[in-house]
């Protein structure tokens, strides 16, 4: 299994505090938020809400069916969990870009650019159009001149991200890149799951629309030094989840186990000839201290998402999933460090001194802690 694709699957890549305490709140009518029917104790939420799809002019019918139908299935799976914020939700607005074709991304930038200015612009404040990298204020300039929009820099098509804040935007946005068909049908499905597992866990903030606090509360700071953006765990939840959820919705539990075991001791070819495992172990950095970048050769962020899911599982196989996927409705009023108490019973610190001696287990018996999955 070959996961290098995977690499520039990120969140939030744009918004490295900036533009935030300049901001207003949106507030958008677009969406729906009645709470109906109850199932099996949880309410429901209507998640009829508001989706507007931009496609590129050479991304596949195979491709834009596929992007759609997985929408389908993470609303159904995540939106539709009481806890979920529904006017935090929607509007959501996707574009798919064709990861061969640059220029047909950049032709789609020009059109929705277009449309963000006719359905955001505000006058005399700013607004979820001045927040993008179309605007030309100087903020927006600087990060579209660092990191492109739809094409990056390097003329690359820019990578699968949320690139918004609902809170603060007045919509989400979620950039989706294709993965080449048949061999990486797999990516259309846990990286669409992966991009809307976030937009799920941002929904559940209504305290703040800045994304330095958004970040705090969502467990992004969470290292030992508060200043640096960590994704084990924010990233970790979500990389649990889209895979085992793939899984299920595809009826193929071994796809979970193999992609999960993978993750931690094949792709050497990544790393030097070694394992996800192996460099971690061997780097001595803690899990919660791998940052999103900045990190030193040979860690990477991935490390931090993926040996982040395994920690995850770890969790899961002790307390369940509705105990990680209900910490998200705690966040805002307690904050990470005590909603995580809060649920499991002891402060993450500790439990990731526990994780790293499961860690040092034989493969076989790190392995076993999915059976029960
Ligand atoms: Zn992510």
């Amino acid at each position: 299994m070959n996961k290098s694709f995977l690499i520039l699957l990120s969140l939030f890549i744009s918004f490295c505090s900036v533009g935030s305490d300049e901001s207003t709140t949106i507030n958008s009518d677009d969406s729906t938020s009645e709470a109906s029917e109850i199932t099996n104790n949880q309410t429901v939420n209507n998640i009829d809400g508001d989706i507007k799809y931009f496609i590129a002019s050479t991304v596949s019918n195979e491709h834009e069916e596929m992007l759609k139908e997985w929408v389908k299935r993470a609303e159904r799976l995540y939106f539709s969990r009481s806890s979920a914020i529904v006017d935090n939700l929607y509007p959501i607005y996707i574009v798919q870009l064709d990861r061969d074709n640059a220029q047909s991304a950049s032709e789609l930038e020009e059109i929705f650019c277009q449309f963000l200015e006719d359905e955001h612009k505000k006058p005399l404040r700013w607004d979820g159009y001045d927040a993008s990298r179309c605007a030309d204020n100087k903020w927006s300039q600087e990060e579209y001149e660092r990191d492109g929009f739809f094409v990056q820099p390097n003329g690359d098509v820019a990578g699968s991200a949320i690139m918004s804040i609902r809170q603060r935007d007045g919509y989400s946005l979620f950039l989706s890149r294709t993965h080449d068909l048949p061999e990486h049908a797999s990516s259309m499905g846990f990286v669409t799951l992966h991009e809307m597992f976030h937009i799920f866990q941002n929904s559940h903030i209504t305290s703040t629309d800045d994304y330095d606090e958004q970040r705090i509360i969502n467990g992004r700071k969470s290292g030992d030094n508060p200043d640096h953006d960590v994704p084990w765990w924010h990233e970790g939840v979500t990389v649990y989840f889209s895979y085992i959820d793939y899984a299920r919705e595809t009826n193929d539990p071994s796809w979970f186990k193999d992609e999960m075991e993978c993750t931690l001791f094949c792709e050497y070819d990544m790393y030097g000839n070694k394992s996800r495992l192996q460099v971690y172990k061997e780097s001595g950095i803690k899990l919660n201290n791998i940052r999103y970048d900045e990190n030193p050769e040979p860690v990477d962020s991935q490390i931090g998402y993926e040996v982040g899911a395994w920690f995850v599982a770890y969790l899961v196989q002790e307390h369940g999933e509705e105990k990680v996927l209900n910490i998200y409705s705690l966040l805002d009023e307690y904050g990470f460090e005590e909603a995580f108490i809060m649920q499991f019973g002891n402060d993450y610190k500790s439990y990731l001194v526990e994780f790293d001696k499961f860690l040092d287990l034989p493969k076989e018996n790190i392995l076993n802690i999915l059976q029960s999955n």
